[in-house]
């Protein structure tokens, strides 16, 4: 496994590479690494040549009073499950090799960006898009491989790389959960033992509104608000959003489409800790991999 804190150097070894007509699979990840990092890693391995993972903390997405600074960061583990698993590098840059003195250079998908989690945390998608836009740039894959959990960020970096022309394909994988549904995150590691079982509450809610889909139920407003009332049940658990969308154009439903797909995402805060998630649903309350629906 090669690591690499320069982008210089990374360049020099995947033109080697490409020379040598290999593909590449690339995982833009922030570190801590988990399951749900590992399902994306292991696809990229399965589908192309050479793996290549990025660990960056990127401050440009945090917003002043969110945790850039407590982000769980543990560079040696992460190497040492990269290297089991069979990544074949690692690019581990410094803020300073990102964003060099004079950096001033941002990049905004606009509609998409700003609503659901846009709203709630102005400015995260421009981070997002900005250093997606660098890392493609620099590595410059075949594929690249998002997760579902951050499902509006995976819409948000196919749109983009369709209207800049990058020559990437996406990937986005399913949602990789704990055995009682809480999607893995970095960020559950600041839950503490009561918390982690509070937090179960937003799959329980996720699942609140698909049983709300199979009995039929076709008002948006309606599940949205038995999804509310469910989580203000939870003691520590405080609802960000709740939001019931096209997942296509994230835009808000008020009734259920009598076909196709629909988005449930919500954030919800267990004591300090801010979590998302989110489930894809048919009308009638069965679940889709994000593979499955067809964006084009
Ligand atoms: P992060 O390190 O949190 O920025 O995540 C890096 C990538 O891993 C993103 O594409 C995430 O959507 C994806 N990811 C994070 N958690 C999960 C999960 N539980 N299942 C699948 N993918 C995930």
């Amino acid at each position: 496994m090669r690591l690499f804190h320069y982008i210089a150097e990374l360049r020099t070894y995947l033109q080697s590479l490409r020379r040598e007509e290999k593909s590449i699979g690339f995982v833009p990840t922030m570190g801590a690494l988990h399951e749900g990092h590992l399902s994306l890693i292991r696809r990229a391995k399965g589908d192309c040549d050479v793996a290549v993972a990025s660990i960056f903390v990127n401050p440009k997405q945090f917003g002043p009073q969110e945790d850039y600074q407590t982000y769980p960061r543990d560079l040696q583990h992460d190497l040492q499950l990269a290297t089991t698993i069979g990544l074949d590098a690692v690019f581990a840059p410094d803020v300073d090799e990102m964003y060099p003195e004079g950096y001033q250079t941002y990049v905004e998908v606009q509609q998409l960006g700003r609503v659901l989690e846009g709203e709630h945390r102005p400015g995260h998608f421009i981070g997002v898009a900005t250093v997606v836009t660098k890392l493609l740039n620099i590595v410059q894959p075949d594929r690249a491989y998002f997760g579902q959990k951050d499902y509006q960020q995976a819409v948000l970096v196919e749109r983009m790389v369709r209207d800049l022309n990058i020559p990437t394909e996406i990937v986005v994988m399913p949602t990789v959960r704990e055995p009682d549904g809480l999607a893995l995150s970095s960020r559950n590691a600041y839950l503490s033992p009561a918390e982690r079982q509070q937090a179960t509450i937003l799959f329980r809610s996720l699942l609140l509104a698909q049983q709300a889909l199979c009995r039929g139920e076709r008002d948006a407003q309606t599940i949205r608000k038995e999804m509310e009332a469910l989580i203000s049940k939870e003691p520590g658990a405080k609802t960000d959003y709740v939001a019931i969308a096209d997942p296509e154009t994230l835009d808000i439903l008020s009734k259920i489409p009598e076909q196709g797909a629909i988005l449930v995402a919500l954030a919800v805060r267990i004591g300090k800790t801010r979590l998302i998630d989110n489930m894809l649903l048919t009308p009638q309350g069965a679940q889709i991999n994000p593979m499955q629906l067809r964006r084009g």
